[in-house]
Order: C-alpha cells, then structure tokens, then sequence
C-alpha cells in the first residue's frame, strides 16, 4: 500500500484500506515518517487537508498497546474539534483488529465532572480533548500524564487567540521530560514563539 512507504504498520496500512484511503495526502506524506522518527513538528496547512490522520496515523502507529498508561495527549481548541478529532480515531480504530485496539478517551469541557472521573479508571493510552478540562483533571490528579511523551496541539493560533496556551504549556510541562511537540496551524504568529521555543527541539517545519 502507498502508506507503507510511510512506515506505517501493518493492522494501520490494513485500516486504512478498509476506510477506503488509498494514498495518503500532502501533509500526511511529508510528516508521518518524521514523527514515527521521533521528530518534533510544526505542519502549516489548512482544514481540509487530510492533517487530522497526519498527527492521528503516527501516533496510533507509536503506541505500545501491551502498556497501561497515558502516552500521547491531542489537544484542540474546541469541543467540537476535539470530538471531529476522536471521531476520525474511532474511525481507523473499528478497522483494526480487536488485539491491536487502542484505549482512546475524549476529555472535553461541558461534560459532568464526576462521570469524567468514573470514565477515566479506566487508563486510556490516547487522550483527545480542550485544554481547560485535561488541565483541571491533570491538576485534580485523576488524570496521570507523566508518562506520556507526544503532545499533538492542533490548531495552535486559535489555542493563542482563545487564550488557551497556558493550559496547553501547564499540560506539557506535566508530561514526560522527553517530551515529543507537534503543532497543527494554519498561521504560525510570532507571540506562539516561546511556547514552541520552550518545548521544541529543531522541529521539522512543513507547510503545504
Ligand atoms: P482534515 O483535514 O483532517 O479535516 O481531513 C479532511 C477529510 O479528509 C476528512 O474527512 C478525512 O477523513 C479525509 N482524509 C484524510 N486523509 C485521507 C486520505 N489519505 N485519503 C482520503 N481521505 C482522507
């Protein structure tokens, strides 16, 4: 398959067939390898370009299964984005089969509190959701994110308008020290500069 080439594995490539995607697009082709490497990653493109399975694939290709613990953390400005973002998860996820299953959760405001807790004893291996919730639960301690070292901020200019890069930047400094940044904007404003700054090494810069 064309996503192979990507080195994608397997059960993902097989996925991917079984959703009907048969090649993968711009943005997907030039940043995937890099994030399976390990790379950080600024990708400037719009909606509509296929960038939501190019920080998804990647991910989905990187987590260990077999352990019980957060270990990529996708952060979107918007609970309807957040939700647009499990959904395409959810997607993939029915193609695979049932031993390479991934634990994925969407943490969004809005929701009961207390049903979050319950929702969350669970340990979900993915976690997708808005800034302010995952930081009041990382602080409540009923969500652990130590462990996890890959932090997708998708839509970062809206996150700087919205006023939401404080949380995002409380959430990663609680994550893993080794921590692996990628940022999805259609505008890279110079005021996100110390955020990247601080977190990112010699990140890869796409823009398609
Ligand atoms: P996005 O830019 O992430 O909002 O994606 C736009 C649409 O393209 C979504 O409906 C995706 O499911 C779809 N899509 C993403 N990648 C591919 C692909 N490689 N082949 C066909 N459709 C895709």
């Amino acid at each position: 398959s064309p996503f192979e080439r990507l080195k994608i594995n397997e059960s993902l490539q097989t996925a991917l067939s079984g959703i009907g995607f048969e090649r993968p697009t711009d943005i997907q082709e030039r940043v995937i390898p890099g994030i399976i490497n390990g790379q950080d990653m600024i990708g400037q493109s719009q909606t509509g370009s296929g960038k939501t399975f190019a920080f998804l694939l990647p991910l989905m290709h990187r987590i260990d299964i077999t352990k019980d613990e957060v270990q990529a953390v996708i952060t979107a400005p918007t609970r309807e984005l957040a939700q647009q973002i499990y959904n395409e998860f959810l997607k993939i996820s029915e193609h695979m089969p049932e031993d390479k299953q991934i634990r994925a959760k969407s943490i969004v405001g809005g929701t009961d509190r207390k049903r979050m807790a319950e929702k969350l004893k669970t340990v979900p291996q993915l976690v997708i959701g808005t800034p302010g919730r995952i930081k009041d639960l990382v602080n409540a301690q009923e969500l652990v994110v130590f462990t996890a070292n890959m932090l997708v901020v998708d839509e970062a200019d809206q996150m700087l308008d919205m006023g939401f890069i404080e949380d995002v930047d409380l959430i990663a400094s609680r994550m893993a020290n080794e921590l692996q940044m990628m940022v999805f904007s259609a505008t890279v404003p110079e005021k996100l500069q110390p955020f990247l700054k601080k977190y990112m090494q010699n990140p890869k810069h796409v823009h398609v």
